[in-house]
């Protein structure tokens, strides 16, 4: 489950480089390309849904994989402070339409 014109897809299928953080069976981790934080990691799901809700009743155990990614991630990199959000929807600021949540912290581990 592709979208041959969506940026995400090209980053998973390797087409667009990005600095991989860690992987799951169903999702991956990198930095985002503009970070707005110390810490500012993306976790996208390997399939292409248009936004975490799609995501969440299309494949429920995706979710949670991403989910679990994404907690592993930030207990790495960060002191265990920091937000994942999931813009959704162009109104609350969602730009590429394939899901994804962002890891934002402030307080990188030492
Ligand atoms: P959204 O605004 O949709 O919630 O988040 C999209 C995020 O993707 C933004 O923070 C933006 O900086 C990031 N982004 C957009 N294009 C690329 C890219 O080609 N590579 C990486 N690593 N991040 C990207
Ligand atoms: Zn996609």
């Amino acid at each position: 489950m592709t979208n041959q014109d969506c940026i995400f897809c090209k980053i998973i299928s390797g087409e667009i480089p990005a600095k991989l953080i860690a992987e799951s069976e169903h999702a991956i981790a990198f930095n985002d390309i503009d970070p707005k934080q110390a810490i500012h990691v993306l976790v996208v799901p390997r399939e292409h849904h248009g936004n975490i809700a799609e995501l969440a009743f299309a494949n429920p155990p995706a979710l949670v994989d991403l989910i679990q990614l994404g907690s592993k991630v930030a207990s790495d990199v960060s002191t265990g402070s920091f937000r994942f959000t999931f813009n959704t929807g162009s109104e609350a600021g969602q730009t590429v339409f394939h899901a994804h949540g962002h890891i934002l912290s402030k307080t990188p581990k030492a």
